[in-house]
Order: C-alpha cells, then sequence, then structure tokens
C-alpha cells in the first residue's frame, strides 16, 4: 500500500496527529462506530468518516461486525487491526512468572506460567525469565517481527518513568533488587520497546480495559499479595502522585503498637493483613501447637503452609484458618474505609490469591467494617466487587500498556509504509531471530 499524499491544503504533521488521535481512541474503545468517535474527538461526522477511511485504507484499522439491534440501520464498530502488532505482558511475581502474548487489542494468544523461586538470585531468576519468553515466542508461532514490545509488571517499589526496580521489600531479597535497571537489562536482551511498571498498576490498567472497570473512570483496584497495594483511577487516568509513589496501601498505619515493617514504620497493613502475614500467623500458631486441619495438610512441614491452603481450610470451617482470615479482613477492612472516606469511590476492585481463593469469605467482613467505619453515604455508596480477571491481569495489563506506548510507532511504521523496522527508530531491529519465525512470512508481507 502507498503512502496517501493528503489532497487537503492541511500541513500533513496536523494530518497525521489526527489519524493517530483517532486511532488511539479507536484502540482504547470497545468497538467505537464512527458517530461515537465523532463525539468522543468532537469532530463532525464527516471528518471523522474521511479519517477512518484513510485508516482503513492503510490497512491498521478494520469494520467489525456490528451487534444485532433492533433499531434500523446497525452502527459499524471499528477495531484496530488485530495483527497489526503483538505485546508480550510479563509478570515477575513473588510466586509466579506470568507470561501471556496478546494481539494489539489485548486477546490474549498465547499463555504460560512457572514457579518463581525467588531464593536462587536476581541473576538465576532472570535467567530463567528470559529463557521462558524465548519459549513463549516460539511456541505462539507469532513472527518475530510482529512482536512489539514487552510490558513487564514487578511486585517491587518501582520507578517506571526510568525503569528501575528501586527495592524489593521481600525477606532475603532487598539487596538483591535493589536498584535494578530492568527495563534496559529486558531491552538489552530482547530488542525491543519495553516497559516497567508497578504489578498493581498493571492489573489496574487490565481492570479497566478488560475487567470489571471497563465503563469506569473512577476506581480503586485493591490487591492482596505478598504485599499490600493500591491502583487509584481518577478522571479516567491512574493517580501515581508527585514521585510516582501513590498506591503504597500496605503502608498506611492500622495498629500504632503493631509488628515491624520492611518499610521501617511499625503496624502497617502489610504486616497484618498480607499473604505474607496470614501465613506467618498460621505457622506461629501452628508452632506453637494449636490445632488444625492445616496440620494435616502440610504433613509437617511448615514451608507448605500457603493461602490456598488455608482458604481450603477455612472453607471446611477450620478455626485457626478462619480466625486469621477474620483478623486480616478486619485490618484490610480499616484502612479501606479510610480510603472510602477519602476518595468516595464508586467501585472498589480486589484482586490477588486471598480473593481468587474464597471471595466470601474476606469480601463479606469487609462490607461490614465499611459499614461500620465510613461515613454512611460513601460506605452506601461503594460497591466492592471481586477481581474476575484471574492470576494472569498484571501480564494482560502489562501488555495493553505497552501496546498504548507502541501504537504511535506503529501508525508512523504503517503511514511509511516500510516494513523494515531499522528505518524506524522507534521499532527496533531485532537481531538473529530469523530462524524462529514459524507463521508464513506471506502475513508478514501483507502488513
Ligand atoms: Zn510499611
Amino acid at each position: 500500500m502507498g503512502r496517501t499524499h493528503p489532497r487537503t491544503p492541511e500541513p500533513l504533521e496536523k494530518l497525521e496527529q489526527r489519524e493517530l488521535t483517532i486511532l488511539q481512541l479507536i484502540h482504547s474503545g470497545a468497538n467505537n462506530s464512527r458517530l461515537e468517535l465523532a463525539k468522543l474527538a468532537d469532530l463532525s461526522p464527516s471528518s471523522i468518516t474521511a479519517i477512518v477511511q484513510r485508516l482503513i485504507k492503510k490497512g491498521i484499522v478494520v469494520e467489525s461486525e456490528p451487534a444485532a439491534s433492533q433499531l434500523g440501520r446497525r452502527p459499524i464498530p471499528l477495531q484496530v487491526r488485530k495483527d497489526a502488532a503483538y505485546l508480550l505482558g510479563v509478570d515477575l511475581g513473588s510466586f509466579f512468572l506470568r507470561i501471556v502474548i496478546t494481539d494489539i487489542n489485548g486477546e490474549i494468544v498465547f499463555r504460560s506460567q512457572a514457579r518463581t523461586d525467588m531464593k536462587v538470585g536476581r541473576q538465576r531468576v532472570l535467567e530463567k525469565t528470559f529463557l521462558s519468553i524465548h519459549q513463549a515466542i516460539r511456541e505462539s508461532n507469532i513472527p518475530q517481527k510482529l512482536i512489539k514490545g514487552i510490558g513487564i509488571g514487578h511486585s517491587g517499589v518501582i520507578d517506571s518513568e526510568a525503569g528501575i526496580v528501586l527495592s524489593y521489600p521481600r525477606p532475603g531479597q532487598m539487596e538483591e533488587w535493589r536498584n535494578v535497571p530492568l527495563r534496559e537489562i529486558f531491552e538489552k536482551e530482547f530488542s525491543l520497546p519495553c516497559l516497567l511498571e508497578d504489578s498493581v498498576r498493571t492489573s489496574t490498567v487490565a481492570e479497566k480495559c478488560f475487567g470489571s472497570a471497563k465503563d469506569l473512570s473512577d476506581f480503586l483496584y485493591i490487591d492482596v499479595g505478598m504485599g499490600i497495594g493500591a491502583g487509584i483511577f481518577l478522571d479516567g487516568k491512574i493517580y501515581r502522585g508527585a514521585g510516582g509513589r501513590a498506591g503504597e496501601f500496605g503502608h498506611i498505619t492500622v495498629n500504632e503498637d503493631g509488628p515491624l515493617c520492611s518499610c521501617g514504620n511499625t503496624g502497617c497493613l502489610e504486616t497484618l493483613a498480607s499473604s505474607a502475614a496470614i501465613i506467618q500467623a498460621v505457622r506461629a500458631a501452628i508452632e506453637k501447637g494449636i490445632d488444625s486441619k492445616i496440620r494435616g495438610l502440610i504433613e509437617g512441614d511448615l514451608d507448605k503452609v500457603s493461602i490456598e491452603l488455608i482458604a481450603q481450610a477455612a472453607s471446611e470451617d477450620d478455626s485457626l484458618a478462619y480466625r486469621v482470615l477474620q483478623r486480616a479482613a478486619s485490618y484490610i477492612g480499616i484502612g479501606l474505609a479510610n480510603l472510602v472516606n477519602l476518595l468516595n469511590p464508586k467501585v472498589v476492585i480486589f484482586g490477588g490469591a486471598l480473593f481468587r481463593e474464597i471471595p466470601q469469605l474476606i469480601a463479606d467482613p469487609l462490607r461490614r467494617i465499611i459499614k461500620q467505619r465510613s461515613l454512611e453515604k460513601s460506605a452506601n455508596e461503594v460497591q466492592l466487587l471481586v477481581s474476575t480477571l484471574g492470576g494472569e491481569a498484571s501480564a494482560l495489563g502489562a501488555a495493553r500498556m505497552i501496546a498504548e506506548r507502541i501504537i504511535q510507532d506503529l501508525y508512523l511504521h504503517w503511514t511509511s509504509q516500510s516494513i523494515d523496522a531499522t528505518s524506524n527508530p522507534g521499532l527496533k531491529p531485532t537481531k538473529g531471530r530469523a530462524t524462529a519465525r514459524v507463521v508464513a512470512e506471506d502475513n508478514v508481507a501483507a502488513l
């Protein structure tokens, strides 16, 4: 396809900017029609029609099937051509390494999961991660030149702008993961644009794009895992705070005399209600000789105590598991009641292993505590939901964030009609991977 030379007196840059803006709107929306785009972009329907036509001619936007409707003419939904690019989403978590490959619209075409054994040290963890990613690319059968970026979610304290893991406050990992330029390390390994983000924020983006927050411009996402964090989505975007560290919900004080936290404070929510704290409380009780079904489930090995086992025991009415979980829920509730008063959110979405395993057992006490402790009107207004995206939310959100980041490069690449990635500074060349291409090159040539 040739470059479209505009016949209007409008400067090319401005025209291209408009096309890009509409392309981004099409990418961000769920099957918007021309009419909806006109409203969103504040342009006339005829301008939108012309821009959309050019994007269709360039082959980057396609019309999809209109939804069934009883009313006359049905608006035709528009989509970015799904095989325009593929993205890798990687969630490097405390327990699992999760990898997804998605098309440009976020549909998962490949997924894999492996255990992360952080104890083996950073170097080994990264080697294993890279191997898994190379393997995912091979097994997905996606031509390598169509993979345009990698989004990485990491559960440490992240400087996303600089692409650095500042710290990883887990026992034994503090020194290993201090000031690690993880984005650069990935870029060197894969020669692709990469993005590093806090995994709670990548999950928040996944909720917004694919989960329960699709139609919301304000919501909170709370993740309870080995740490506790919050994604704050306000006015249609993630709220980051002055230094980019907003959302450290796990480090608000809920018990002045509580245990010492890795941050140096005492009584942080994380020390009392994270998965790590729950596991620790159960281990200590078992060591003390308190009777529990968990004792039988772990066959004498305290290292086997996990959230999954505690959840299983609690759902079988084990009193120790139940008590420990209710105590954790009550602390989360105290923290949440403060957040509800402060931000008056319409919706709070919970994610993390605890909520996946036993949503009702945790969500019910939370609702009760919010009612007790938050201002009545805010408490009545807030809806508490449990994420439906499962364990790969963070990887999915990371892929989505890099998709949003590369869409401009993709547009320029398309517009310049060049399929030689080296001619486009935004799309770095991929070295030495021609042998791994599996899908017919015909598909690539068509792009
Ligand atoms: Zn703390």
